[in-house]
């Protein structure tokens, strides 16, 4: 199994940062913050997409590497199914409804895409054990009196 250190990681981080800095919206101007939606589609060629993920809002956001199809609260008992095609970040909905979500909501797109760029990087390492499921889900924790674990990996 393949392990980062610390270093490592904030190396990807700044290689995807210098990327993204060359990219036509941004590049030759002053650049005061990343854009997650812009290194996302744009950079690594990932779409985002707004559903929502579970009833009770629990989880944020969800990817997966791999074509599969997935039941979300939206579809009916029909068998209908939303298809992830392995190049989407999927992002609870109701994250862009208003303005306070705005942190919450541009964390979980780089957090999901995070999954996407390891994949990239390392994809006979990465989410390639056999019994692991394809799907990373990424849940709010609901207790706030521990913000460093307000996030919980599926
Ligand atoms: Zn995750």
């Amino acid at each position: 199994m393949k392990r980062l250190s610390r270093k490592d990681i904030e190396a990807i981080a700044n290689r995807v940062i210098r990327a993204c800095m060359k990219l036509p919206e941004v590049a030759n101007q002053p650049v005061y913050r990343i854009y997650p939606e812009i290194l996302a589609e744009s950079l690594l060629g990932l779409k985002i997409d707004y559903q929502h993920l579970s009833f009770d809002g629990s989880i944020l956001g969800m990817t997966s590497y791999e074509e599969i199809g997935i039941e979300l609260p939206g579809c009916d008992d029909s068998g209908e199914v939303y298809f992830l095609d392995g190049k989407t970040v999927l992002i609870e909905s109701d994250l862009r409804e208003c303005v306070e979500q705005n942190g919450r909501r541009n964390f979980t797109i780089m957090h999901e895409t995070s999954h996407q760029v390891l994949k990239m990087l390392f994809p006979q390492d990465y989410g390639a054990k056999l019994h692991e499921r394809p799907i990373h889900f990424c849940k709010a924790n609901t207790v706030r009196r521990k913000p460093i674990e307000d996030w919980e990996e599926w």
